[in-house]
Parts: C-alpha cells; sequence; structure tokens
C-alpha cells in the first residue's frame, strides 16, 4: 500500500483513505485504535503481567508503583531505589512510537510473516473462516 493509495468506492458508500502529509481529513491508522488500550496489550504481553524492577528484578508490589508501571509512568523501586519505566531494558527502550503505532507494526509483522487466509481473519476478528470468506468475497466484489 503506497502512502498516496487511496480504495474510494463512492456508490458503495464506502472509502478508505491512508494518511497523506497534506491531507486534512486523512487519519493514521493507527489513530483508528486506543492507546490506553494499546499500551495494556503491549505492556501486559511484554511483562507477562508482571511488574518488576529491571535493576534487582524484585516483583513491585505497591498500588502506586503498580499504577504507574502499567500506565507507563516513572516508577522508583522501593527495593534499590533505581528509576524506570516498563520500557526500561525492553526492545521498546527509548522508542518515540506510540503504543497504538506498535501494535499496528506488529500486526503488518504478522501478515507479512503469515499468508492472509480465512482461518487466520477469523482468528484475529473473531468471527468463523465462513464470515471471513463472505467478507472477502463481498470486498472482491466492491473491487469489480
Ligand atoms: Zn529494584
Amino acid at each position: 500500500m503506497e502512502k498516496t493509495d487511496n480504495y474510494n468506492n463512492s456508490n458503495n458508500g464506502l472509502t478508505f483513505s491512508f494518511a497523506d502529509s497534506h491531507g486534512e481529513e486523512t487519519r493514521l491508522f493507527s489513530e483508528l485504535l486506543n492507546e490506553k488500550d494499546c499500551r495494556d496489550l503491549v505492556l501486559r504481553d511484554l511483562h507477562q503481567g508482571v511488574a518488576r524492577c529491571p535493576a534487582c528484578e524484585i516483583e513491585v508490589t505497591d498500588t502506586t508503583t503498580l499504577a504507574n508501571f502499567w500506565r507507563a509512568n516513572r516508577c522508583i523501586c522501593k527495593n534499590c531505589k533505581s528509576s524506570f519505566t516498563a520500557t526500561t531494558g525492553t526492545f521498546l527502550q527509548g522508542s518515540h512510537l506510540t503504543f497504538a503505532q506498535i501494535v499496528v507494526l506488529r500486526f503488518l509483522y504478522e501478515l507479512k510473516n503469515n499468508s492472509i487466509n480465512a482461518s487466520l481473519i477469523a482468528e484475529l476478528l473473531g468471527f468463523s473462516p465462513d464470515t471471513a470468506r463472505k467478507w472477502m468475497s463481498t470486498f472482491e466484489d466492491m473491487n469489480d
């Protein structure tokens, strides 16, 4: 998908516009996702649901530090006094991407590395492969 590509089918009332550098109404695909939900998804996955100080590896248990950790805010370890966030020492340290951008990137990576078929679509979206095939067929017909 090129940056300036548009899929525009006004007859069917569906328009997908991808971001360009000067469009006023275009939005980034990642902006369709909720940043807080994406942050939760990425951080819970990254830490397997357990918050730990990256320096002394003690589990974070106090409510305030836990809340800060899962919000990706700065934390101070009660044990070793180290300062850290939920991304410290991970591949996300120093990244300026939003969590929504990380989720979209990961999603695109999965698509790039897996053949897209009805089963994968059904798994990602939570419906049956038959429903996935029906909708793919609907979109195919719209493109004709
Ligand atoms: Zn510590």
